[in-house]
């Protein structure tokens, strides 16, 4: 098998090609990776989001698009917050 390119969307992902017959192939690992690059252009740069107060402490709801690429809709998921205070900014951080 050689190493080749194949292109979908506009986007150039790596492939096998048999010498023979010239038929492309894909390994595991390059179909993962394919499938997560496809997966990742539905997600938008960014998820304005409203914060709402539940009790004392204040909330806010992950996008569908979110919690579907990052498997939060999995029992148990969790994540973790962690403020930048120079940067402003507040990450949440996945498993
Ligand atoms: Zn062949």
């Amino acid at each position: 098998m050689n190493k080749t390119f194949s292109l979908f969307k506009g986007l150039r992902f790596e492939a096998y090609q048999c010498p023979k017959c010239k038929k492309k192939f894909f390994s595991e690992k390059q179909a993962t990776n394919i499938a997560r690059t496809i997966d990742a252009l539905r997600l938008k740069e960014k998820y304005p989001r409203q914060i709402v107060a539940i009790g004392h402490s204040r909330g806010l709801t992950l996008p569908k698009d979110i919690v579907e690429f990052f498997g939060l809709d999995r029992k148990g998921a969790k994540v973790v917050i962690v403020p930048n205070i120079a940067k402003k900014t507040i990450e949440l951080r996945t498993d």
